[in-house]
């Protein structure tokens, strides 16, 4: 609510209020230095919000720590991914419970399980014990999805999921995301280009200069003039 952000005398996020239901996929775009990366930064504890305030399931979460805010269930990605580079994409998937995030849990056979588990479901089985620095960058994108899924948070904001992704892995990543909504799966999605995720979000908020500019159902929000000029094209 009314989340503000500034670094130094510029306003990143100038009262940012945005509300997600669950069960949503609800999509961000605007364009580049909108406000959007440093928006999820605010609100996963990542920066200190310079106003307003963050509530996550009915409790307030503005001056929590990022590893406080995971542990509740509010899950994220980075723009840029960033795994373990020597370690495999398992370990990888594995190293959610040992680096940072819950540090000291111990890795039980149920974790282990759910590596695997999560290993299939993303089709990644071929790559699962390959080093993290030799696959793609659209695998390293799965492989943050699925470091995201080893902790069932109830939201996750995925930054950019799909940016430098070949079409053919994109479209199956949007296919999981759509598969794990389903399933109950709340996301909030950062996306530059509309059509990437048209049909896939059901709300989206448009950033512009650190302000909201519009926010509704995707419909209406892509037949508006202003926003198809901007992220359409002239048609
Ligand atoms: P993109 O689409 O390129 O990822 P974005 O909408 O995610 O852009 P932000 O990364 O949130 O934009 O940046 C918003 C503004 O805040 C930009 O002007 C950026 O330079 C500035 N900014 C972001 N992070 C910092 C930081 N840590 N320190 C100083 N300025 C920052
Ligand atoms: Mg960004």
């Amino acid at each position: 609510m009314d989340l503000r952000k500034q670094f130094g005398s510029l306003i990143a996020n100038d009262e940012i209020s945005l509300q997600v239901e669950a069960g949503e996929i609800h999509g961000i775009i605007g364009p580049n230095g909108s406000g959007k990366s440093t928006f999820f930064n605010t609100v996963t504890g990542f920066y200190d919000a310079d106003g307003g305030s963050v509530y996550f399931d009915g409790t307030d979460i503005t001056d929590a720590s990022p590893d406080e805010i995971a542990r509740r269930g509010l899950g994220r990605t980075f723009q840029i991914a960033s795994p373990f580079r020597d370690l495999s994409v398992r370990e990888n998937l594995l190293s959610v419970y040992t680096a940072g995030l819950r540090s000291g849990l111990r890795i039980t056979e149920g974790k282990r399980e759910r590596a695997q588990e999560i290993i299939e479901r993303l089709e990644i089985e071929h790559i699962a014990d390959h080093e993290a620095s030799d696959i793609s960058g659209g695998q390293q994108q799965l492989l943050e999805l699925g470091r995201i899924l080893m902790l069932d948070p109830q939201c996750i904001m995925l930054d950019e999921p799909t940016a430098g992704v070949n079409p053919a892995l994109q479209n199956r990543i949007l296919d999981h995301l759509r598969e794990l909504n389903e399933e109950g799966q709340t996301f909030v999605i950062i996306e530059h280009d509309m059509s990437v995720i048209s049909g896939l979000t059901d709300r989206v908020t448009v950033f512009d200069q650190g302000k909201v500019v519009m926010d509704g159902d995707f419909e209406t929000v892509t037949s508006d003039e202003r926003v198809r000029e901007a992220y359409l094209g002239a048609e």
